[in-house]
């Protein structure tokens, strides 16, 4: 019994080991479980370009390809979601 810690709230310890879930020091195995790809169109944007000596104006539209990859801790029992901008796309071709 001397062992054991004496000033130790257990509710609230227990409530700080929930918090701490997500934190570097506590050990999880995560393992990608799923991975999409959505894209998203993010704006528009005019540009110019010149065609038999003439100035026209377009209209393109940009959008983000986002990959999306789910991990799943076993340990816990719960998944964590990442996204990365994996590409910006012009709808049209041009030079900024
Ligand atoms: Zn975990
Ligand atoms: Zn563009």
């Amino acid at each position: 019994m001397a062992f054991l810690p004496l000033n130790v709230d257990v509710t609230e310890a227990a409530a700080a080991e929930k918090l701490n879930v997500d934190t570097a020091e506590t050990k999880h195995n995560w393992k990608e479980y799923s991975t999409d790809y959505e894209i998203i169109e993010v704006g528009t944007h005019e540009y110019t370009y010149w065609k038999n000596f003439i100035r026209h104006k377009r209209t393109c539209h940009i959008s983000h390809r986002i990959k999306t990859v789910v991990y799943y801790c076993d340990i816990h029992d719960h998944t964590k979601s990442e996204t990365f901008l994996e590409e910006i796309i012009h709808s049209e071709k041009h030079r900024d």
